[in-house]
């Protein structure tokens, strides 16, 4: 079945004994067990597994072309999941422009625990290859980048990982596997942030961990997300599964609008760089092509103005909101620079803009009104 179709039937044949075409919310914490005492696939206890949570994953999975999947809280949970997989001592090579949430989740959590990170320019494949040490386990993607919307070639970094035994992970929550699927470009592993494009209303937070195999590696994500805790609710699970039905058109027309507005705001006097990977000047456009099939609705752009002026832009739009997050129906944007505060390297002209599912005109009229401030 093709992607659509799997959006909407995916996952309802887990625990759907009364077959309803709508599957209930489970929220029962706890499960009568066998006379015989637990036997092995039956549910328990609702933060080892439960049927709304089942559906997800299965979901999830399939729309990734993954073996399997697991559901975490949120994003960063399922992050923090994969790297406690690891080893103490391990070492991890991450991209240098990465969702600063996970930096810093990396640098105050992580490497407290001993888990040692170098952090590369992953636009060019060598710069990965010349950080491996003897006691890298594992090279992490993020593509389009966050904010910078630089591109990693996935397929590349994938081999060089397989071909020095190392574990690759691509958090494809930008992209959503509508635009993306990196296990059929060699990824081990996808994580995602299903509060972004899978949830698209900006109602919940969910994270994933796919698995292209189901393999010791991801037992041993399932045991962190058991025994660790950060669980979704049976609720959340089915708010994210109800929102995937409608993905893969949510996404052509974040797409399209994206693909819009960025060419708008290329042509726009007032504006400077414009960082969206469809757009032809774009440095990672080609590997973009060549693995995206489409090229999503995030763009970042830079204001012919100072870090002021720009915070006045954002402030001065009617529609589009002042928000952080992305991927909901509604537009909004923000000020990268003030939400990413100290230590970041993102300009201070610089705006994060998602674009939602308004009609276009409207957002081009809103960003001429914005733009009027400078
Ligand atoms: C939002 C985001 C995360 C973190 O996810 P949460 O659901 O907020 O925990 C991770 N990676 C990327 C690329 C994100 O945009």
């Amino acid at each position: 079945m093709r992607f659509e179709t799997r959006a909407i039937h995916g996952g309802l044949d887990h625990d759907n004994h009364a077959r309803a075409i709508v599957p209930p919310v489970y929220h029962s914490t706890v499960y009568e067990l066998s006379e015989a005492g637990k036997q092995d696939d039956e549910l328990l206890y609702s933060r080892l597994d439960n049927p709304n949570r089942r559906q997800w994953e299965a979901l999830a999975a399939s729309l990734e072309g993954g073996a399997g999947a697991a559901a975490f809280a949120s994003g960063i949970a399922a992050a923090t999941a994969v790297l406690q997989a690891l080893d103490p001592g391990d070492h991890v090579i991450f991209p240098d422009d990465l969702y600063s949430g996970h930096r810093m989740m990396i640098t105050g959590l992580m490497n407290r625990w001993n888990l040692h990170s170098s952090f590369v320019d992953a636009t060019n494949a060598n710069t990965i290859r010349e950080a491996i040490r003897p006691e890298t386990r594992l090279i992490w993607m993020e593509t389009p980048s966050n904010p910078m919307l630089r591109i990693t070639d996935i397929a590349a970094v994938c081999e060089l990982a397989r071909s020095r035994g190392l574990i690759s992970c691509v958090d494809n929550t930008w992209p959503s596997p509508v635009n993306q699927r990196p296990l059929e470009l060699g990824a081990d592993l996808v994580m995602h942030s299903s509060t972004k494009y899978f949830g698209g209303h900006s109602d919940t937070l969910g994270g994933l961990v796919i698995a292209r195999e189901e393999n010791e590696l991801m037992e041993r994500i399932r045991f962190i997300q058991r025994l660790g805790g950060a669980v979704p609710s049976p609720q959340d699970c089915w708010m994210l599964a109800r929102s995937t039905r409608t993905l893969a058109y949510r996404m052509r027309g974040h797409n399209a609008h994206g693909a819009e507005l960025a060419a708008f705001l290329a042509r726009h006097p007032k504006v400077g760089a414009v960082h969206y990977p469809g757009l032809s000047g774009h440095p990672g456009h080609e590997t973009a092509r060549r693995q995206m099939h489409g090229f999503g609705g995030m763009i970042s752009f830079e204001v012919k103005g100072d870090a002021s002026q720009t915070l006045k832009v954002v402030a001065g739009a009617a529609l589009i909101r002042r928000a952080t997050s992305l991927g909901g129906v509604e537009s909004s944007w923000e000020h990268r620079l003030s939400t990413e505060g100290e230590g970041s390297k993102t300009p201070g002209n610089l705006i994060r803009f998602s674009v939602g599912l308004e009609h276009p005109d409207d957002l081009k009229e809103d960003l001429e009104r914005a733009l009027s401030v400078l």
